[in-house]
């Protein structure tokens, strides 16, 4: 009986140890996500000719799957937007950076299953209010397991009650990212580029389009890097996504503001390339923005218990 048991548990050990070191199905091993801040469906795939988006459109498109239906069906501001894309849960929450949200990220479930340092696991943003969401207000979580943060100019501490003093421009933000990548080589990493939401002092449409058109040179850049560095190339996913839109013209503010249910605001995409997806397939089927953290979750070995959110089929089927 002893070692019938014995002989169960060598057997189980073995086949968990193979599970994760070797049989894991996918040749991904590096996740990093974009969220570019505030740009409506309109201004990118939703635009014919894809005039603000040209690397996306001509360069990366083909070599990736493009997801042309995703809605934020939660709170359509900056924070509970980057909640739901890191958490897979919809909360409505207080969007200065002071409270944190209810469940933990996909960061700190990976790092708590895998053991991986911290400065593996990077949160990097233009905005410094959203490094409330590298912890969570969950007591089972809080504070432990925490991915690194390079959050705005000085992270929480100079946003909290400064409204807004703690952004840095994309610029700076793209700095940090190369910076970051090459140091630590971080295996799952999350970006925030602020412009295409806070664009120019004027406030003017010109200024929102060339916020856009940058964000569409950083992320080719940013691609064109992975291809070129070892560690990187052929083994990492990006994903290239949008918190929430903008409203509909005529509604509201128009395209100078955001927060509600409309189509505008709720209209975002997902463009993903990375080894283990198919290459120029476009998705018309609906998604939504919580999926996308359960997606990378699966692939991750992670998941998220009680997300309502579901697996993104099309990027696991090559
Ligand atoms: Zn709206």
């Amino acid at each position: 009986m002893k070692q019938t048991i014995l002989g169960f548990l060598s057997v189980w050990f073995i086949l968990h140890f193979i599970s994760w070191t070797q049989l894991s199905p996918f040749k991904t091993e590096n996740h990093i996500m974009v969220v570019i801040d505030g740009v409506r469906f309109s201004e990118s795939w939703g635009d014919e000719g894809h005039s603000n988006i040209p690397n996306q459109s001509q360069l990366m498109a083909p070599e990736g799957i493009l997801f042309t239906r995703v809605f934020n069906k939660g709170l359509t501001r900056t924070i509970s937007s980057h909640a739901a894309l890191m958490t897979g849960f919809y909360e409505e929450l207080e969007n200065s950076g002071r409270e944190y949200p209810g469940h933990p990220s996909i960061f700190q479930r990976w790092l708590k299953k895998t053991r991986t340092p911290g400065d593996k696991a990077w949160y990097i943003a233009s905005k410094g209010k959203l490094a409330v969401l590298a912890d969570t207000k969950d007591e089972n979580w809080k504070g432990q397991f925490l991915p690194s943060q390079n959050c705005g100019i000085g992270g929480l501490g100079l946003d909290a009650g400064l409204g807004g003093k703690g952004y840095r421009s994309d610029a700076e933000t793209w700095e940090q990212i190369r910076f970051i990548l090459k140091e630590h080589r971080p295996r799952l990493m999350l970006v925030n580029f602020k412009d295409a939401d806070t664009f120019g002092p004027n406030k003017t449409w010109e200024e929102y389009l060339e916020a856009i058109r940058q964000s569409d040179e950083y992320v080719y850049k940013l691609w064109q890097w992975i291809q070129s560095d070892d560690f990187y190339s052929k083994k990492t996913a990006l994903y290239i996504t949008s918190d929430h839109g903008r409203h509909l013209d005529n509604h509201e503010e128009g395209f100078l503001s955001h927060g509600d249910d409309c189509e505008g605001c709720q209209h975002v995409s997902l463009l993903a390339l990375g080894p283990d997806f198919p290459k120029g397939m476009i998705i018309t089927e609906k998604y939504e923005t919580i999926d996308i953290p359960l997606t990378i979750g699966r692939m991750l070995g992670v998941d998220i218990p009680g997300s309502p959110g579901q697996i993104m089929r099309p990027l696991l089927s090559d």
